[in-house]
């Protein structure tokens, strides 16, 4: 038993407070992640700093036209909120397509963007992992690594980020609001998470003494034309090989807007801007999806037992476009009753 403490934060700032004067602290939101890291003693928190009962459970329409979503709304609650149900869509989708209906109701908004990567070795305190203690080496590179990234990875870590929710995020261009010792700032969805680099321990740029307080949708929405499109192992209950999350704005057969964000491929949700501007203002066939797509993919790279990924990616890719052109989206309703 590895002790630690406990202890409830009343508002935001007293949860900053609290951070401030405990660097090896942690915030606890739904818990559904970090537990399961201290049991597996990955984590060790001097003390964990409880954020459950702040007041940062609503979803609010903004002045421009947007939404803003409290870090402690559950995730189910965001699925099937009406706002998400009928002008985000898509964020509804991706999340329904994550975890169980148990975790979802446990699971935080705030909690979803920064959990931690699923790789095996990361868990696995008898092997090396530079995530969990840098400089001992990465387990991964050469061996099972099924799961792992194709497109920005580096010599250190080749692990993807496991999140639904923040490539619809991503794909929505979505902000990230946080708070801590010096203020609130605002940090866009794409300069959020972080790719490994050299520092593969560092998930993202929130600072460690800062807390999320929200994220931001912007007003433009598409929910005509979105797929989000998640290919694993089992149809639930499993993270993704692949994901995509397909946008689209259409006039007649021609792009006028489009966004792409791929899960499971990198350390962050991927977002292709490049791929981006090359669907707009062409028609919607298969033709410019396959453009796009090779676009995405053109840098990717395997390993021993993730070459398929590239391939399988590829086909996803042009089939959410398709989908979502087509206004199919074949991703779970998120317009069912709980
Ligand atoms: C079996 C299983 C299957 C899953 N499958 C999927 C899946 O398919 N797709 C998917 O997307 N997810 C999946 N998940 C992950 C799940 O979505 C996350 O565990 C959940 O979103 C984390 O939210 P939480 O509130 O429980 O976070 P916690 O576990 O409480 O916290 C996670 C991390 O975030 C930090 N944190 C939490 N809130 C804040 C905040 N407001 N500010 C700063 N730091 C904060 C904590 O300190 C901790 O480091 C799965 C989880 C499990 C256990
Ligand atoms: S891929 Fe990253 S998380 Fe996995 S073993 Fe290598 S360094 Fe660790």
């Amino acid at each position: 038993m590895i002790n630690f403490q406990y202890a409830r934060a009343n508002d935001v700032a007293d949860a900053v407070r609290m951070m401030a004067a405990d660097p090896a602290a942690k915030f606890i939101a739904g818990g559904t992640n970090l537990i399961d890291l201290m049991k597996e003693d990955v984590e060790r928190p001097s003390r964990l700093i409880d954020i459950s009962r702040l007041p940062l459970k609503s979803v609010e329409e903004t002045a421009d036209g947007g939404l803003r979503i409290g870090a402690l709304v559950p995730n189910s609650d965001l699925a099937y909120h009406p706002l998400v149900a009928q002008r985000y869509p898509l964020l509804g989708s991706a999340i329904l397509a994550g975890a169980s209906q148990q975790l979802r109701n446990m699971a935080s908004t705030g909690g979803n963007l920064l959990q931690r990567t699923r790789c095996a070795y990361f868990y696995d305190t008898a092997t090396p992992c530079n995530k969990r203690e840098p400089g001992s080496g990465c387990s991964a590179r050469n061996g099972l690594n099924r799961m792992h990234a194709i497109l920005g990875f580096s010599e250190s870590c080749i692990a993807t980020h496991p999140s639904d929710m923040c490539v619809a995020l991503a794909a929505l261009d979505a902000k990230v609001h946080v708070a801590g010792p010096s203020g609130e700032r605002e940090i866009a969805f794409a300069d959020f998470h972080r790719l490994p680099r050299t520092t593969p321990q560092r998930d993202t740029n929130l600072h460690p003494d800062e807390i999320v307080t929200a994220a931001e949708l912007p007003a433009q929405s598409f929910a005509k034309n979105y797929t989000y499109l998640k290919i694993r192992d089992r149809l639930s209950y499993a993270f993704a090989l692949v994901s995509v999350a397909a946008a689209l704005e259409l006039d007649g057969d021609t792009i006028k807007e489009a966004r792409l964000a791929l899960g499971g491929v990198a350390h962050k949700p991927w977002r292709d801007t490049s791929a981006e501007a090359a669907l707009r203002g062409k028609a919607a066939t298969p033709a410019t999806f396959t453009h796009a797509a090779e676009l995405v993919l053109r840098d990717a790279k395997g390993f021993a037992h993730n070459a398929f990924k590239i391939d399988l990616a590829r086909r996803v890719i042009v089939r959410a476009l398709t989908q979502a052109a087509q206004g199919t989206p074949q991703s779970q309703s998120n317009k069912k009753i709980r």
